[in-house]
């Protein structure tokens, strides 16, 4: 019965308890519900406010940009839909939700009532400035927003909402408090029986738990509420702690509830704005009243950026009096301030004009570089006088209404250039480009300032007249080509001399008019060029209108830009016909006075000889008297003078011609040496000027023409003694140098001017500065010995230190190695007849003088002597008298005598006949013409005995 009752007992506890316990569960579950209405509420009212605000801040940024963008939030506020504020509900949406949330009839209802007409009042106040700014009255619509009736309108919403919100607030405090004593009365009746409790308290936990998630669920939707809108908000106490958790502040800013508390929040401030703050706190403890918070901060997001944020501040009136906590609205600007700071670098900088303005030509804003353009200052812009059409000259105003039009149709235009008057009066070239950005006839225009360009291509069209005229007055053909070689343009002259039309020309290129001898190397050498982008040169006919060809001589150079690739080519074809001729007739003359000259020289040895064989015998002792021996003397030397002229004569004709014929062989320096002194040692003694030669110790050689280089060296010394005073000093070094040998010849005399030095190599030239001392010499001698040292593979120069100061004239040649002993042997020389003694002679020769004075000569010798004065006469004799010895001249009148000696060595019976030639010509190609025929010896006239002693050593002479 007992337990009977304990169990009724119990069973009525639980009956009462778990109705209890039912009860404070839905009372736990309907607070809860309470607290997350409420927070709806709070919520719904900011997103009023913020629409609101936005509203407001996007329309104070139009009205200072002109740009349509800064009205999203506007057209949001007002419903109307486009791509930017689709996601957004109007403000009268926003009442509609929040009213929704409201039991009806309720304070709160009649309070919403308000907000939503002063909110509709708003609107129109935010249109009316609009439409005034967008119609061009712009002061007016900043008066508006000047003279505070839009800050008093959203005072009033504020005012409102916040008085909403208190209501709000002071509700949820009461159902918080019943949420307070619902929780005691539960924990109790858990005390009395705990059994039970445990399943009131499993109940309990399990409404609990639901309760708690669908306060999560709440604060997530907050959350995502608050991101939405864009405005965190946050309370304080009077004194800036933060007392009451806010998620909107603390979704923004990443903070927890604990670090956000009192005055944790102010951590997520950046320290500018944390100063700010801290400077307004100070200065209310110290001067009492209300707090004045900045209107600017910068607060740093859960994500560590710090963000642009403008702060609205509401202070909660306490009961009493003075503040009782501060509630602010913080609304993300960055991106807006970013826009503005973009927008503002855009629009200042100097590189292009802007302009707001409308189609019909007014000007709402310009920045400075369209001001600068069109020569106005801004002054004249704040006038409200300038107007883009007004500045537009009359034949322009037609294109810009084109343009206009089809911007209207369109939304823009293709830009397009056209020209303004600025103020002094000057037009401007400018290029334009221009768009709606209004539903009204609103336009920003770009403006580009061409002056600079349009001067540049003026003055790049007038440098292409100028180029033009001066390429087509040139006497050349010109042309140009791309950089394939294409002709794209040819001069005036170029159609003057082809007599081809452009059309013609361009057609089937200039090589048509090529000669075709030429056609193929020229193209090779003009597309390498092409190729590889070398200046083009070459020479080639090339036809006329007359059929002629005339010869040109072609250039081409690259034109490159700035990163060095070839644009073009420009080409001239110079006319060189005249030229030519000129040279082939000047290389004909010169022809023709190398002839002269060897002819000439030539026909002067041949009256030569018997004067110098003559001289020879006028000199024997017994017909001598002392002053004929005198004449005789004279006479000699000047013989001698006048044979070493035309030597050089014929040097010079043979150089020229290429004749000259080095017989080398391995000769040593020394005996070069000895040759020449030998030559010139009667003029140095005369002189009385005093020899020194330097030898080294081992004998120097060289492969060289004995004659030739001791030609050269007695040419040099003869100069040394001539250009020196008598009693001068000639020093001759002998040297070598790594594989060359050097030889100088210095003197102390009258030394050569620097500036002459490098001139007196030259044929002819003989300076002033010797005239005193010039002793006969033409000019012709160190232009020769230059170049037999030439043929010898080395270099001649000279050097002096001045006038007056002696001159060095220094020979470099290859050394070479000496050969052994015996390798060399004359051929002539070495033939039979060479010693003999005393022999029948015959000598041939059409000039009678020259044949009796050497025969005459010989004579003195004891030689029998045998005149003929034809080939055929000689012949006869020589078979008749078989002599030992014939002297033979070349030019005959009946034959040469070169048949003579062929005939004379066909005849048997005279085998072993030395056959000597005598004759002028005294060329290589003369020398071996002779050896071919079967002279043993070659004598050039005027013979000397000298050269007869060669082939007849005992010779007796005059002098002997
Ligand atoms: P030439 O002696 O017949 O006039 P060259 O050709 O030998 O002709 O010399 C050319 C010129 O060089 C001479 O006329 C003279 O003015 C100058 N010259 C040559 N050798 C010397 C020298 N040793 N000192 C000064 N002048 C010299």
């Amino acid at each position: 019965m007992r337990v009977l009752m304990a169990y009724g007992l119990t069973a009525g506890v639980l009956v009462v308890s778990g109705i209890t316990a039912v009860l404070n569960a839905r009372s736990q579950q309907e607070t809860a519900r309470e607290i997350t209405h409420a927070q709806d509420i709070a919520l719904a009212l900011e997103r009023i406010e913020n629409a609101l605000s936005d509203a407001e801040t996007g329309q104070r940024g139009f009205l200072l940009t002109g740009q349509e963008d800064y009205l999203d939030p506007y057209r949001a506020a007002r419903g109307e839909t486009s791509i930017a504020v689709i996601s957004r509900p109007s403000v009268s949406e926003l009442i509609q939700s929040a009213r929704r949330l409201l039991p009806s009839g309720s304070r709160q209802e009649r309070l919403l009532d308000r907000v939503d007409r002063l909110a509709r009042d708003k609107l129109s106040e935010l249109e009316q400035t609009i439409r005034l700014y967008r119609s061009g009255r712009m002061r007016e619509a900043t008066e508006i927003v000047v003279n505070g009736d839009g800050k008093r309108m959203m005072d009033d919403i504020r005012a409102a909402l916040v008085e909403m919100r208190a209501e709000d607030k002071f509700m949820l405090r009461q159902r918080q408090r019943e949420h307070h004593d619902g929780a005691e009365r539960a924990l109790m009746s858990a005390g009395v029986v705990s059994l039970l409790s445990l399943v009131t308290l499993a109940i309990l936990m399990n409404v609990s738990n639901a309760s708690s998630r669908s306060l999560r669920r709440s604060e997530q939707r907050f959350r995502s509420l608050v991101e939405a809108a864009s405005a965190v908000v946050w309370v304080t106490d009077a004194d800036g702690r933060m007392t009451a958790d806010k998620p909107s502040w603390r979704a923004f800013t990443g903070q927890g509830r604990e670090a956000a508390a009192m005055f944790g929040w102010m951590d997520a401030l950046h320290p500018e704005t944390r100063q700010a703050i801290q400077r307004a706190l100070d200065a209310r403890s110290r001067e009492g009243g209300a707090l004045r918070w900045p209107e600017r901060w910068r607060v740093r997001r859960h994500d560590g950026q710090y963000r642009e944020m403008i702060v609205r501040c509401v202070a909660m009136p306490a009961a009493e009096a003075g503040t009782e906590e501060w509630i602010g609205a913080c609304t993300d600007v960055t991106e807006l301030a970013n826009a503005e700071s973009r927008m503002r670098c855009f629009a200042e900088s100097d590189v292009i004009g802007i302009v707001f303005g409308d189609m019909s030509g007014g000007i709402r804003y310009a920045n400075d570089e369209y001001l600068r353009t069109i020569g106005y200052e801004r002054a004249d812009l704040d006038s409200g006088a300038l107007r883009w059409d007004a500045i537009t000259p009359p034949e322009w105003l037609a294109v810009d209404r084109r343009h206009v039009e089809q911007a209207r149709r369109t939304g823009t235009c293709p830009r397009y250039e056209k020209e303004y008057v600025r103020k002094n009066g000057s037009r401007v070239p400018v290029l334009v480009g221009f768009g709606m950005i209004g539903e009204e006839d609103e336009v920003v225009a770009f403006v580009l300032d061409l002056s600079d360009q349009k001067e540049a291509e003026a003055t790049l069209r007038r440098r292409e007249e100028e180029f033009r005229t001066l390429a087509d007055n040139i006497s050349q053909l010109a042309w140009m080509a791309d950089p394939r070689g294409g002709i794209f343009w040819y001069n005036r002259r170029w159609f003057d001399y082809t007599a081809v039309s452009q059309r013609t020309m361009l057609e089937s290129g200039w090589q048509a008019m090529l000669h075709p001898d030429h056609a193929l190397r020229v193209e090779d050498k003009l597309r390498a060029c092409l190729q590889n982008g070398m200046p083009w040169e070459d020479s080639f006919p090339l036809r006329g209108a007359d059929g002629r060809y005339r010869w040109f001589l072609s250039r081409a150079l690259p034109i490159h830009d700035e990163r060095g690739n070839v644009v073009r080519w420009f080409g001239t074809h110079t006319d060189v016909t005249a030229q030519r001729e000129l040279e082939e007739e000047l290389t004909r003359v010169n022809r023709r006075k190398d002839e002269f000259i060897a002819t000439l020289a030539h026909e002067l040895r041949n009256p030569l000889a018997p004067v110098q064989a003559g001289l020879e015998l006028l000199k024997l002792p017994g017909n001598a008297t002392p002053a004929a021996a005198k004449v005789h003397a004279i006479m000699t030397r000047q013989i001698a003078h006048l044979v070493r002229l035309i030597d050089d004569l014929l040097d010079v004709s043979r150089i020229t011609s290429g004749k000259l014929e080095l017989r080398r062989e391995t000769i040593s320096v020394g005996a070069v040496l000895d040759t020449a002194l030998e030559e010139c040692r009667l003029k140095l003694e005369a002189a009385g000027h005093e020899v020194e030669v330097n030898l080294p110790q081992q004998p120097l050689h060289i492969d060289a023409d004995l004659v030739r280089m001791a030609q050269v060296l007695s040419n040099l010394l003869d100069n040394a003694a001539k250009y020196t005073p008598d009693g001068g000093r000639i020093v001759v070094g002998v040297d070598s140098r790594g594989d060359e040998v050097l030889i100088s010849v210095t003197d102390n005399g009258i030394g050569i001017d620097a500036d002459l030095l490098p001139r007196i190599f030259d044929l002819f030239t003989q300076l002033e500065s010797a005239r005193p001392r010039r002793r006969g010499g033409i000019g012709i001698g160190l232009s020769i010995t230059r170049q037999i040292v030439a043929l010898h593979g080395g270099v001649l120069s000279a050097d002096s230190a001045g006038p007056g100061k002696g001159s060095t004239f220094s020979i470099r040649l290859p050394q070479a190695v000496p050969m052994s002993a015996g390798a060399k042997a004359d051929p002539l020389s070495s033939r039979p007849g060479t010693s003999l003694a005393c022999r029948r002679i015959l000598i041939l020769d059409d000039n009678a003088d020259a044949a009796d004075t050497l025969g005459a000569l010989l004579a003195m010798s004891g030689h029998e002597i045998h005149v003929a004065h034809t080939g055929a006469e000689a012949i006869d004799m020589a078979q008749r008298l078989h002599p030992d010895i014939a002297f033979l001249d070349i030019g005959l009148p009946d034959m040469s005598g070169h048949e003579v000696a062929r005939a004379l060595r066909a005849i048997a019976s005279l085998n072993g006949l030395v056959l000597v030639a005598l004759t002028g010509w005294g060329a290589d190609s003369d020398v071996r013409q002779s050896r071919e025929a079967g002279f043993d010896f070659h004598l050039t006239k005027p013979v000397t005995t000298a050269a007869i002693k060669a082939i007849l050593p005992n010779l007796k002479t005059p002098l002997d």
